[in-house]
């Protein structure tokens, strides 16, 4: 470069907070003697209304072709100096900010130290602004509808808030039912409410208030890719047939009644299901479906018993097939839930009575399979009943406690004591965490006999004459143990381990998908446009899974305005197609999934909507292949040359 760029300073003396350290008289002395001979004001107040209308005047009369600001964050006024230079019509990427109140008034005690600093951050941004570049920004237009993956309570809380402000929302559920787990929980902690009633309002509002024409919602649905960046994705989902027709099935079950083929109910951990059925009482939406594998009409066989007794007809229907279809929305919301671990330890493989929590959750339930029956295999009632907390929990597979368990252990106690009397019941806990207030009162209530143990290691089930025990090893205790439940970790659901690996968003070590800070940004993935609700994101209870399905429909909200483009960032990374030596290194580590591969020519290729200007790919790309838009080597260089000169 020859000729030098004719540039502008303006110093800020930010009402006397920048200007009581530094001294800019002697500053503005030290630059009238720059070889550059940039044009200097000093300003009061630069971010101010009425002096940024007069700042745009002076730049007007200087002409200048680059700008440098002296004043305080860029975080703060970037913004406002670059619509400066707009207003003066300089490109806006022409200019360079120094943070000389954060970075100089503040933290440095000497008024000469300071001087002397911010005159040698002005030489350096001097030197680096004759590398900057003319850059525009470009703007695309956003969907403004959202998919949220997962129908528990996180996904239809999100839904139902996004359907109230009027967008409209793919809501995606594998299951045939909707709800989640709390749906087949007749209690939950800490306040032991129905857990069916606190949801089916929403759920009722979503299938048939007037949110439900904002909301489509796809049962036994699956997403199976996705593609696009954010306000502009597109998911292919593939959908299972259910055989039902849901515009004519009135839900009478009649179906069920009739068929004469049986299965093992997954859902209830226990009791049976025709091979058309409805997955439990209760279930909504309220239509049975056809288990194709059991369905004897389906696998070729002389039947069609609940044709013949359904009242209305087309409501079964055998010619369904698999649907395959691709939805288009602006954001995505993933709330994907988790599961409890199933744990068998040796000591209690094969051993009757022994429950996990869940399938204890639905005995305890009316609409499970005893019909919310205390009762053993045998149809008898137990004398006693042994939880066993923390069951898998900090051992080498699962080292963190889930924090909901000991709440639940508490209900189940409380629940089985109620449901009869004489009880013993036992709690075997490694530790308790009962945090909040209203957890504290389900504790305060517990009446249960509490036996520490060492881990699942230490325990051995034995038949005595007093009847069936649990032995703690460390201490010797016997507890009594007729029925035993396993309470096993919190764990990723499968929904949420597949989702992470289609969306390629990264996991934390239980395998939970990462958020893009765990406290401040719980609800951002570092993906733009996919928001995290629910548990998929770690262990929690429904409290949380309601807060969070809000939260994510807020953020996807306060994103995806209706008629606001999105305004792209150009000081991104570009690849610079002939240099790229396609090793794919930068794809593997840019931490937002900015990078893709393209197919036709060979080389990466960024997507300027989703790169963040992190700089990572420029680092380790081998061939020096690209460039991060406004932070160039040469613009780096000649700021570190100018600072050590
Ligand atoms: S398919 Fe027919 S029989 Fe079965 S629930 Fe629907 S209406 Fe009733
Ligand atoms: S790291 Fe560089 S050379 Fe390798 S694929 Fe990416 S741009 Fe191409």
């Amino acid at each position: 470069m020859n000729k030098q760029p004719r540039t502008a300073v303006i110093l800020c003396t930010c009402s006397g907070i920048i200007s009581e350290k530094i001294d800019w008289d002697a500053v503005q002395a030290q630059l009238a003697e720059h070889p550059d001979k940039p044009v200097v004001t000093t300003d009061e107040l630069a971010c101010g209304a009425e002096n940024l209308e007069k700042l745009a005047a002076w730049l007007k009369e200087h002409q200048p072709e680059r700008v440098v600001v002296a004043a305080c964050s860029p975080r703060e006024h970037e913004r406002t100096f670059r619509g400066l230079l707009a207003s003066a019509g300089i490109n806006p990427y022409y200019l360079q900010m120094i943070n000389v109140r954060e970075q100089v008034a503040w933290v440095t005690a000497d008024p000469g130290e300071a001087t002397r600093k911010a005159a040698r951050l002005i030489g350096a941004a001097l030197k680096r602004v004759r590398h900057h570049q003319p850059l525009v920004e470009r703007h695309v237009p956003v969907r403004t509808d959202v998919a949220v993956i997962g129908a528990g309570p996180a996904g239809i809380q999100a839904a139902l808030t996004l359907a109230r402000a009027g967008r409209r929302v793919t809501l995606i559920e594998k299951e045939p039912f909707f709800g989640g787990m709390p749906v087949r929980f007749e209690e939950l902690f800490p306040n032991l409410e129905c857990g069916p009633c606190l949801l089916e309002p929403g759920m009722g509002e979503l299938l048939h208030g007037p949110e439900s024409e904002h909301i489509e919602l796809l049962t036994l649905t699956e997403v199976t890719e996705v593609k696009g960046s954010f306000g502009n994705w597109q998911l292919s989902l593939r959908q299972q047939p259910r055989y039902v027709n849901p515009e004519l099935c009135i839900g009478c079950m009649v179906c069920a009644a009739v068929c004469p083929e049986r299965r093992e109910n997954p859902w209830n951990c226990g009791g049976e299901l025709a091979a058309v059925d409805g997955p439990f009482v209760g279930a909504l939406p309220n239509l049975p479906h056809v288990d194709a594998a059991r369905c004897l009409k389906l696998n070729g066989q002389e039947c069609g018993a609940c044709l013949a007794e359904c009242p209305v007809e087309g409501a079964l229907d055998f010619g369904d097939t698999i649907r395959d279809s691709v939805v288009e929305a602006g954001a995505i919301i993933v709330a994907t839930g988790a599961e409890e671990l199933p744990v068998a330890p040796p000591a209690f493989a094969g051993k009757d009575n022994v429950f996990s929590a869940y399938s204890f959750e639905r005995l305890l339930a009316m609409t499970g399979p005893s019909g919310g029956e205390l009762v053993k295999g045998d149809g008898a009632a137990p004398a006693s009943l042994a939880i066993v907390q923390c069951a898998g929990s900090f051992d080498d597979a699962v080292t963190y406690c889930s924090g909901t368990c000991c709440q639940a252990a508490l209900k189940y106690a409380h629940i089985a004591a109620a449901k009869q009397e004489g009880l013993t019941v036992t709690r075997l806990v490694r530790e308790q965490v009962v945090a909040g207030v209203n957890a504290a009162r389900l504790f305060s209530h517990d009446h249960s006999q509490v036996v520490r143990y060492g881990g699942l290691g230490d325990l051995t089930v034995a038949e005595t004459d007093r009847g069936r025990v649990i032995v703690c090893g460390s201490n010797g205790a016997e507890v009594p143990a007729d029925m035993i439940v396993l309470c096993g970790p919190t764990v990723p659901g499968q929904g949420t381990t597949q989702t992470a690996r289609l969306l390629e968003l990264g996991v934390d070590d239980a395998g939970f998908i990462a958020p893009i800070h765990a406290l401040s940004g719980s609800f951002l993935s570092p993906l733009k446009g996919v928001y995290l609700a629910g548990t998929c994101r770690g262990p929690g209870d429904i409290r949380e899974a309601f807060a969070s399905g809000t939260a994510a429909a807020g953020v996807a909200l306060s994103e995806l305005v209706e008629g606001r483009d999105l305004t792209v960032d150009p000081q991104v990374a570009v690849v610079a197609a002939e240099q790229c030596a396609g090793c794919k290194s930068c794809i593997r580590v840019c931490p937002y999934k900015a990078i893709s591969w393209d197919d036709a020519t060979k080389t990466a290729d960024i997507s300027d909507i989703l790169c963040r200007g992190c700089g990572t790919c420029v680092a380790v790309c081998p061939a020096g292949a690209i460039t991060a838009q406004g932070f160039s080597r040469a613009m780096l260089r000649a700021e570190i040359e100018g600072v050590l000169s």
